[in-house]
């Protein structure tokens, strides 16, 4: 038994937020903890992971739209695979998240979702998902 676990993640575009809260409450859940954090790891280089609005989609379609702006695909890049542009969203964006645990529950603002940040997709995603008690 590793000391983590797995979220599996299948994206189906090249740029894509998926909302992962409900899988990281469920594991929070089972691990049947009162008080703790919870560590959410990314181990890729052209995906992230990130915490913001999951009430009004269009947040998140404002987030994709302005980094695509900010760092369109096609661009004058070095890197020789073709994505630089994810590379660096990715890097932006960043590989981990930490949330409190409080009263068995994650602690998060009542607008606040976790969201799986796919950049060089469609592919098959993982995150590791630590989750201690204290
Ligand atoms: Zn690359």
């Amino acid at each position: 038994m590793s000391g983590y676990n797995i979220l599996d993640v299948k994206t189906s575009s090249r740029s894509q937020f998926i909302d992962i809260t409900g899988q990281v409450r469920q594991l929070v859940a089972d691990a049947g903890i009162r008080e703790g954090v919870c560590y959410l790891y990314v181990p890729h280089t052209t995906a992230a992971i990130t915490i913001n609005e999951n009430a009004d989609p269009t947040v998140v379609q404002d987030i994709l739209n302005q980094l695509e702006k900010m760092v369109p695909w096609q661009g004058d890049y070095r890197h020789t695979e073709g994505n630089a542009a994810a590379h660096i969203k990715a890097g932006l964006l960043g590989a981990s998240q930490t949330i409190f645990i409080s009263n068995g529950r994650l602690v998060l603002g009542t607008w606040q979702g976790i969201f799986f940040c796919e950049f060089d997709g469609p592919r098959q995603r993982k995150v590791l998902v630590k989750i201690i008690a204290g």
